[in-house]
Formats: structure tokens, sequence, C-alpha cells
């Protein structure tokens, strides 16, 4: 069992499987130019099992594959068998733009994939675009029928940005709502490689844009979850609000991340990382496990997003294309 240096049970692995992205959204990585590829130092899909088989030994039961785009890796399917074929009741989910989901839906869900988180921001082509950095609207809806269509389990994740998307929280809301699909909003986390001019919503903002239209009760989170859900009272249809800023969810995180290149990650906010790459390509697999007990021992109580904090310091320099959010 993998127990952190505060006592908290660790069952929850997500492997960001490259950097690489076809969006620039403006919250993650506007400034990277679309040629741009990180150095070929990616570990491959038999290494990076390696490490999955201990940590499923050791507990871990659910596993998110994200990114960047993690579409964009070539043969993601035979990854998922991979972990599927080792122990079929792994909860393996998928966050992804939803780009390339009308061609790949159906391979995923053949390989095993059971869930996926699909980031939509807006329902206008122009303020998708303006966010995206390119015309992505049409194919991410697509996307979103093809998976459904296959029979996958479905979840939104909108962001809110004041004076670019804020007054299509209802619309989305109502989108997801008529699909059938939860939608979970996420406070913008402000990091220095998002463009300096956004600025995120607070929870509390969010929240006071639906309660415009519907009255809503709180109800609480579920398990380990950083989401915090609500009901609408009219037709109890129910949603997330994430929001890292208060970090109340901390104390319940169970979550340990593995980018493409090998870094293990305790925390989204903190910088701090250990390379288990050089252990898993000698195979040292007692190596990885004593650099990953290093990395539990050490992870961080909270991550340092609080609201009251945010304006007078330096933001967190973790960048979310490579921890996969
Ligand atoms: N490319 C995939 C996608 O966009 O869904 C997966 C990777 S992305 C880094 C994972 C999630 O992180 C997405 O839902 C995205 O909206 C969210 N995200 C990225 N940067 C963020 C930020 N600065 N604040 C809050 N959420 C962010
Ligand atoms: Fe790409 Fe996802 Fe980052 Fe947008 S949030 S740039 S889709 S990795």
């Amino acid at each position: 069992m993998l127990i952190d240096g505060h006592g908290r049970r660790v069952d929850y692995l997500r492997i960001s499987l490259t950097e690489r992205c076809n969006f620039r959204c403006q919250y993650c990585m506007p400034e990277k130019p679309f040629s741009w590829v990180p150095k070929e130092n990616l570990l491959s899909f038999e290494e990076l099992f390696m490490f999955v088989k201990v940590a499923i030994n050791e507990g871990v039961n659910k596993i998110r594959l994200t990114g960047g785009e993690p579409l964009l890796r070539e043969d993601i399917d035979k990854f998922i068998t991979m972990i599927y074929d080792y122990k079929n009741d792994i909860d393996i989910s998928l966050t992804t733009n939803g780009y390339l989901l009308g061609e790949s839906a159906k391979r995923l869900k053949d390989a095993g994939l059971k869930r996926l988180n699909i980031s939509l921001d807006s329902l206008k082509s122009d303020v998708a675009a303006k966010i995206a950095g390119k015309d992505v609207l049409k194919k991410v809806l697509e996307g979103i029928n093809k998976a459904l269509e296959v029979g996958l389990g479905v979840k939104l994740n909108m962001v809110p940005l004041v004076g670019i998307n804020d007054e299509e929280i209802v619309d989305i809301l109502e989108y997801a709502m008529a699909k059938g699909l939860k939608i979970r909003f996420i406070e913008y986390m402000e990091n220095t490689h998002a463009n300096s001019e956004i600025q995120g919503m607070h929870g509390r903002e969010i929240l006071s844009k639906i309660k415009e239209k519907y009255h809503i009760r709180a109800l609480g989170r579920e398990g380990a979850s950083p989401s915090f859900n609500y009901k609408l009272l009219e037709n109890g249809y129910e949603f997330g609000l994430i929001d890292p800023h208060k970090h109340d969810f901390c104390e319940s995180c169970n979550r340990i991340r593995l980018t493409a290149e090998g870094h293990l990650i305790p925390c989204l906010y903190f910088d701090e990382a250990q390379s288990i790459a050089e252990a898993l390509r000698a195979k040292d697999i007692k190596k990885a496990v004593a650099i990953l007990a290093d990395v539990l021992r050490d992870k961080p109580k909270e991550n340092r997003w609080s609201h009251e904090e945010i304006a007078s310091r330096e933001h967190s320099k973790r960048a979310f294309y490579m921890t996969g959010g």
C-alpha cells in the first residue's frame, strides 16, 4: 500500500503521455509554437508499464491518462489494453480536448477505456478558437457525440475566464444537462506558462452565475475527489466545482503524477519532481520503487493557490501540459 508522509493513502496514478498538444489554450501553453516538439526522451509504453505494474501491485486502482493531448500519442489504445489485460478492474480514464475523439473513440473503448473527461470551454466557435488558439469547436462536439455513441462514460470540464467565456457558464451547464452528462467547473489555476492577461473566476463567482437562473444546494465531495458537488433544486441535476484555491481537498489527496519523461510529481502546484526514467530504462524496478517512496514521503501537505496568497507572490512554475492537470 502507498502511504505518503502525511498518512494519506495514494491509490490514484495520473500519467501524462506527452507534453505535445494540438491546442494552445490561453490558460495552459499559449506561447508554444505549433512546431515545438519536446526532446524525444519520452518513456516508451513498455517502460511506463513497468511502473504501472508496480503501482497496481501497491494498491493503485485508478489510472488516468492525460497530457498535453494524450490522443496524440500513437497506439495509446495498445497501452490501455496492456493495463486492462494486467488487471481488468482498474478504473482507467482519459482526459482529452476531444479534437481527435471522432476517429479514436471506438478504438479506445475496445481497448478497455471506461471513462473520459473532455474539456469544453465554449459553445461559440469564435470563443473556443480564442481560447484554444485555433478553430476547434465542431470537431470537439463531434468527439463528444462519438464517445457517447460508442458507450464511453463522459464528463465535461470547463475553465471559466473573466470576459472570455464567463457568460457561457449556464449555457454549458445546460448543454451538459441536456446530454445527461456531468460538468465540472474548474477554477483557473495561475501558472507562469499561461497568458498573463487572463483572469480566472473564483468558485463563488461561478456559482453566482448559476444562481441567477437556478436554485442550488451544496452536496459535498465524493470521496477523495477534488470536485465539490451541487444540485439544481429545479430538476435534481448535479454538477461539480473544482476550487483548488480553497485547497481543502488536499487533506484527502490520493494521487501521484508521472510525466511522459519519467518525472514523478507529488503535487500539481509545486515544481519538485524526481526522475525514474533512468531506473526504468535500466529495468531497475527496486530503484524506481525507492524513488517513489522518497517522493511520497515528501508529498506536500497542500497546494498554494489560495486566493489570499495568489496576488502577493510568484505564480506556480509547474506547467499543466507536463503534469496533465
Ligand atoms: N489536453 C487535455 C485537455 O485539455 O483536456 C488534457 C490535458 S489538460 C492539461 C487537463 C485539464 O487541465 C483540462 O481540463 C484543462 O482544461 C485543465 N487545465 C489546463 N490548464 C489549466 C489551468 N491553468 N487552470 C485550470 N485548469 C487547467
Ligand atoms: Fe492542450 Fe489540454 Fe493544455 Fe489545452 S489544456 S493546451 S488542450 S494540454
